[in-house]
């Protein structure tokens, strides 16, 4: 055999596992199957971890918040994910946004630079038989491959679906209409396009919402979740006249400049707001900061244009409906991510059932030091409890509950609670401020 682990799989989980064992020196062969004439329903093209819908990795808080938390873990291990994220970063206030093509090219040029690493533009149909593997193919498994899956389980996969949001150019918003700022003016640069609406025109929007043509479900998709993080927005409007101004269209902290009074002169918050967040380094890409939809393509335009400032909107992308499909994990995995039936093969990314890019890279990042360990002759130790990776970890690989297990993102709900003693205002400092204490032996051990 020419390499030392086989990777299937070069999405974020399968890039961050290759860039981790072949930077140690390890024999990797990549198999991506776009670029090889196969592709998803949601990749667009044929770069190495592809972001598919928004292209935000979430807050960038590590004192206060658990994603935050993953993207410190996650540097403190030389993440390829978060040093191209670094490179490619785009503004957007708190959070970690970026350029989704620069991202890709970074990523795909720091793993085609190493030299033990081969990456291969083809579609694997069966899990291996033999050889350390890593199966990292993501939420969009190729069927025959997820079928090989299913087979070696002997459990079914569920397959369930999301939503993925519009994306619109910058030049076709009107900004007579429209603003820029960041909620409560945080951060030093007013990151978001706000497109601002009053209460009359919120009620007309939220009932053509209900009322609009949506894609129909076939008959096998019908009672299937949704990804919580990614429910489409007229899902979201039919739980009620409200959801959305407490959701996506929150308007508190956005003061509107084009309706200021003397009695508040910076501008009064509208009644609801749709926020564009930018896509692209160039800034002439903006996406739809939660509209994630399953409305049909003409609908959408239609809708969408009646959202004040986008009257003439021109889209690059429009929303639309995918399928997800993970493993349960907590029964079929071991500790190590490995399949208890078939040890050799690990799993990794949103296969395993975590939700989300950070997520599914920071488990592809364990995926790879895990084999590391494995073929350097070392033992594993995993992550305390206490750390956002090993708090995720533990969850995928038995603290979840096997028969109610749903996809899950890092969230501090998954880790031990801090004394009681601690300050209810105080808590999530003291989950970071331990898990940053618990993290630095940890990583010396490895
Ligand atoms: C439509 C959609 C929208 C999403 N939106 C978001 C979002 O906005 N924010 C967020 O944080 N998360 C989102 N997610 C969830 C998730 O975080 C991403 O899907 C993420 O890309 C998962 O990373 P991964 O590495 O596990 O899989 P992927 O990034 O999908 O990588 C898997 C790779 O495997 C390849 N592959 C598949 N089968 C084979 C095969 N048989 N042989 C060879 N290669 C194969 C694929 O081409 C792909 O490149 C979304 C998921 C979906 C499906």
């Amino acid at each position: 055999m020419s390499h030392d682990v086989h990777i299937i799989g070069g999405g974020l989980a399968g890039s961050e596992a290759a860039w981790q064992l072949a930077k140690r020196g390890f024999k990797v062969r990549l198999s991506e199957m776009r670029g090889g004439g196969d592709s998803t329903p949601a990749h667009n093209g044929t770069g190495l971890a592809e972001l598919v819908c928004s292209n935000s990795f979430r807050s960038d808080d590590h004192e206060k918040n658990a994603v935050g938390l993953l993207h410190h873990e996650m540097r403190g291990l030389d993440s390829l994910v978060m040093s191209a994220a670094a490179k490619a970063e785009v503004p957007a206030g708190s959070a970690l946004a970026v350029d989704r093509d620069v991202f890709s090219a970074e990523v795909e040029e720091r793993l085609s630079a190493l030299p033990n690493l081969t990456i291969v533009r083809e579609r694997i149909d069966h899990l291996p038989e033999a050889g350390l593997t890593i199966v990292a193919t993501g939420p969009l498994t190729a069927a025959a491959l997820a079928e090989s899956i299913g087979t070696a389980t002997g459990a079914d996969s569920l397959a369930f679906f999301d939503a993925i949001a519009p994306i619109v150019y910058r030049d076709s918003v009107n900004m007579d209409v429209c603003w820029m700022a960041s909620r409560w003016d945080k951060g030093e640069t007013k990151d978001y396009i706000n497109c601002p609406m009053n209460h009359e025109q919120y009620l007309a929007f939220h009932a053509a919402l209900l009322a609009g043509e949506k894609t129909e479900f076939r008959e096998w998709e019908a009672n299937t979740p949704y990804f919580e993080g990614c429910m489409p927005i007229e899902v979201m409007a039919a739980r009620g006249e409200d959801t959305l101004r407490f959701g996506p269209m929150k308007p508190v902290g956005l003061d509107n400049p084009h309706d200021a009074t003397p009695e508040f002169p910076k501008g009064r918050w509208p009644y609801a707001v749709v926020q564009l967040r930018q896509d692209n380094k160039l800034g002439t890409l903006w996406n739809m900061v939660g509209f994630q939809t399953k409305l049909k393509h003409a609908e959408q335009v239609r809708l969408f244009r009646t959202i004040p400032g986008l009257e003439n909107a021109e889209f690059a992308r429009l929303g639309g409906l995918h399928r997800n499909t993970f493993l349960n994990s907590p029964e079929l995995l071991d500790r190590q991510l490995r399949l208890k039936s078939a040890p050799h093969i690990r799993f990794a990314g949103q296969i395993t059932g975590c939700e989300g890019y950070v997520e599914s890279s920071a488990v592809g990042l364990l995926a790879g030091l895990m084999t590391a360990a494995e073929l350097g002759g070392r033992e594993w130790i995993s992550p305390p409890r206490t750390t956002a990776l090993g708090a995720l970890l533990s969850h995928i690989t038995g603290d979840a509950e096997a028969d109610s297990y749903q996809p899950m993102n890092v969230n501090f709900g998954l880790f031990p609670p801090p004394p009681e003693d601690v300050k209810k205002k105080q808590r999530k400092e003291a989950y970071t401020a331990r898990a940053k204490a618990d993290f630095v032996p940890w990583k010396a051990s490895l």
